[in-house]
């Protein structure tokens, strides 16, 4: 063995000893319940996957949003009759009381840790649909200057960061911004929300210049609801050239 292959092997050694370690110390966490899992998971518990899984793929779905239709229409109550600057998308779990608590704690709780697992079950899902699309870059919804300051992070840019690992398309986080702070969404009526967006997002004119023009993107964020803010982004990017958006959120729940 070279003394480069015996280093290697004992600081392989001593890192496992430390994750050991540091895993019994913080323990990971079911990233819906928010329990501590047995050494060395990192994932959905057995438990939550009884009750929580990621939207099937063969049952009737809204061909715009992908939420589930409980009859033979096309498209759900939220999308028919609406012109959108986007094509489709999906959630990969529906946006119920439990998601609603998961993703509480991912925006506002500091579990950044949970984008890892939360992202991965996206891109089990829909890996091979991100790449069929053909994008040529992840677009996070950004969030403005003050929250990224309070909060010390962007759950849909730590998503998309995961995503990008997976896919090799890579995540673009200061494309879009988001200049003007904005009440949050699910406070308002569907009237509400478009207004309270006006204005919210512009495209950073340096990024502009920077990168390539693309053709195609797909918006990361992680709950779509009436899809007002997803059209938001898309109508500053569809003014700049972008011909084909997409998107792909971790929860899409019911805006009516
Ligand atoms: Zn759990
Ligand atoms: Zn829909």
């Amino acid at each position: 063995m070279s003394d480069v292959e015996e280093q290697e092997k004992r600081e392989g050694i001593w890192n496992g000893i430390g994750r050991g370690f540091w895993n019994l110390l913080f323990p990971r966490r079911c990233p819906i319940c928010d329990q501590a899992l047995p050494a060395g998971q990192e994932a959905v518990c057995g438990a939550c996957r009884q009750y929580v899984s990621p939207l099937a793929e063969d049952i009737p779905r809204c061909r715009k949003c992908g939420k589930p239709l409980e009859d033979e229409e096309e498209y759900c109550l939220d999308c028919q009759g609406k012109r959108t600057s986007y094509e489709y998308g999906y959630g990969a779990y529906l946006y119920d009381s439990r998601m609603q608590e998961a993703v509480g704690r991912l925006k506002y709780n500091g579990r950044k840790e949970y984008a890892r697992i939360f992202a991965r079950e996206m891109y089990e899902r829909y890996g091979a649909w991100m790449k069929k699309t053909g994008a040529q870059a992840l677009i996070p919804v950004p969030v403005h200057r003050k929250r990224y300051r309070q909060r010390g992070y962007n759950q849909s840019a730590l998503l998309a960061r995961e995503l990008s690992r997976y896919s090799g398309i890579p995540v673009w986080e200061d494309y879009l911004l988001r200049v003007r702070d904005t009440l949050p969404q699910k406070d308002l009526s569907p009237g509400e929300r478009k207004q309270n967006l006006v204005g919210a997002f512009q495209i950073d004119p340096v990024q502009l210049e920077l990168k390539p023009k693309p053709e195609c993107v797909i918006i990361i964020d992680d709950i779509y609801t009436t899809g007002s803010t997803i059209d938001a982004c898309s109508v500053q990017m569809k003014t700049q050239g972008v011909k084909r958006i997409y998107f792909l959120c971790l929860c899409v729940g019911k805006g009516y």
